[in-house]
């Protein structure tokens, strides 16, 4: 027979063990802005203690009888996850992560696995878990249940208060000046964020679809019909491109092609989730929003609407809903793509095109490529052999286990096979440009950090995020037919080094297509047209 407890006992002694053991990264954070002192140390205990509180309240409010054990037990497993994704790559688990988390694959979740994983799901999770699972709960009614939380409720709330007034100075730095340290909060911050995203979702499942541009016609009187192709890229960061400056030659090969080069693009978001909706998107960062994004037609909406060929191939997880009414078809299985070893090929991507290109004899052509490109940890994946220039690599999903050197070649590995892609996407459009005004615009959706500050991967809440997350890439070819007639290529020249944004791909794209609507603004349209609509 095990020992007796009450069940008010076990929500304190779960508060209390995932604020000490879940919360590393957190108490590494606080100590970072308060470093150990006299005053700082009374201060970590009584944080301590506050989010302990914290923890009581929430589990108050949904652990009676019968709900107790797997609530508990459900949240410490999470939290085991979030423990070590906090403590490993230092990431938040906020909307957006929650958001990538649900949208992410199973090849990725395999890309993640780790023995250093299991350790913290079986220490943090399973074990504590068990101890749940098997506790001796005294039984009592559903009313008493009710008055114990409420008991367990008013303690927790008033303690918290305590805690705040009797070092106010403190908490008011603390909660007015250095917000982002509580982002890292475990599990407090990803119960906060879920509540948001799922009643994000309710609110956008419950408003219908409102249409843009209705106005929105093709104004042009070039006898070539027009094909342009859109790569979205993944996790490349500027400051690693060859044609920014950087020390290796990163782009060999789009250095031969005449490209222009923008060297001053920031993202939308710090994920793919955010980024790629956001760039599609007729709002900019500022105002736009996750509900905003699906609850409104993009661009591919209008482009379809007024009669353009438009076609979504994805190598990535997905077009986070951006094709959704478009239709998209998955690169990442060897049944469509033909170029497929350890993983599928962007440059899979571009077989069926020509053929693709030929059973469309009317209209314009738009395509967009959503390219694996370098998708994180795993960057030793995302390259075949022949673009392993860099060495030695980092061949693990444990970026801890590696040197930042290593890291840092992998990674650029990743970006040659990039350039690579590139380069055969333009050779695909020169070889169409007699019949068509071709055109390529690249971009990344965010950037990735690579061991700066010992911050890794990406989606850190945009206004903590460090340059490296959010400083893009972004080229432009075009073929002829636009150089000669459509474009005032010196006018565009000039702004290789102007600060750019996500926010004007979305009216870039509508003139590059040459669609008048109210929607378009000329002032973001970062081209400048010669025969203007
Ligand atoms: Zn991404």
């Amino acid at each position: 027979m095990t020992m007796k407890i009450t069940s008010s006992k076990l929500i304190l002694i779960t508060s209390v063990f995932l604020v000490l053991f879940g919360n590393l990264t957190f108490v590494e954070n606080v100590l970072k802005v308060y470093p150990i002192s006299f005053d700082n140390s009374l201060f970590l205990v009584s944080l301590l203690i506050l989010f302990s509180c914290i923890n009581v309240i929430i589990f108050s409010l949904v652990c009676f009888n019968r709900t107790l054990k797997p609530i508990l037990i459900v949240i410490l497993l999470i939290s085991s996850f979030a423990a070590y994704f906090m403590d490993t790559y230092h990431v938040v688990i906020d909307g957006f992560m929650i958001d990538n988390i649900i949208k992410t694959d199973k090849n990725e979740v395999l890309d993640l696995l780790s023995l250093k994983q299991a350790l913290y799901f079986l220490l943090l999770g399973v074990l504590p878990s068990l101890f749940i699972y098997k506790a001796n709960i005294i039984k009592i009614s559903f009313k008493k249940s009710v008055l114990s939380n409420l008991i367990l409720f008013s303690g927790a709330l008033l303690l918290s208060i305590v805690l705040i007034l009797s070092m106010s100075n403190f908490y008011a730095s603390f909660f007015r000046e250095h917000k982002p340290l509580r982002f890292y909060a475990n599990p407090s911050y990803y119960i906060y964020s879920s509540i948001k995203y799922i009643n994000g979702l309710f609110k956008s499942s419950s408003t219908a679809l409102k249409p843009i541009a209705l106005d929105a016609q093709i104004v042009s009187d070039n006898k070539y019909r027009k094909l342009i192709v859109f790569v979205v890229g993944e996790t490349a960061r500027a400051d690693h491109f060859s044609l920014n400056g950087y020390n290796r030659k990163t782009n060999p090969l789009l250095e031969k092609e005449n490209i222009l080069n923008f060297d001053n693009v920031w993202s939308c978001g710090t994920s793919t989730a955010h980024s790629v909706p956001c760039m599609f998107s007729v709002y900019g960062r500022s105002d736009f929003s996750k509900i905003k994004g699906v609850s409104t037609e993009n661009i591919l909406d209008l482009l379809k609407r007024v009669g353009v060929n438009v076609l979504w191939l994805d190598n990535n997880s997905s077009s986070k809903g951006v094709a959704d009414r478009i239709g998209e078809i998955d690169y990442k299985s060897s049944s469509i793509n033909p170029i497929c070893d350890i993983e599928c090929r962007d440059e899979g991507m571009l077989a069926n095109l020509q053929s693709y290109i030929n059973s469309h004899p009317t209209g314009d052509i738009f395509i967009v490529l959503h390219q694996m490109g370098n998708h994180g940890p795993a960057y030793f994946k995302r390259y075949p052999k022949a673009f392993e220039k860099f060495t030695p690599i980092c061949e693990t999903n444990q970026l801890e286990q590696c040197t930042k050197k290593e890291i840092i070649n992998t990674y650029d590995n990743a970006l040659l096979y990039t350039d690579y892609f590139l380069s055969q996407t333009i050779k695909l459009l020169k070889t169409n440009d007699n019949q068509f005004e071709t055109a390529l615009l690249y971009v990344s959706d965010h950037g990735e950090s690579l061991g700066e500050n010992n911050l890794y991967l990406h989606g850190l809440p945009y206004m903590i995020a460090p340059d490296e997350q959010i400083h893009v890439p972004m080229i432009m070819w075009f073929g002829n037919h636009f150089e000669k007639n459509e474009i005032n290529i010196e006018q565009l020249k000039q702004k290789s080094h102007k600060k750019l944004s996500h926010d004007n791909i979305f009216h870039t794209l509508l003139g590059l297509m040459g669609i008048e609507s109210k929607v378009y603004d000329k002032n973001m349209d970062i081209i400048e047209h010669k025969n203007d609509h």
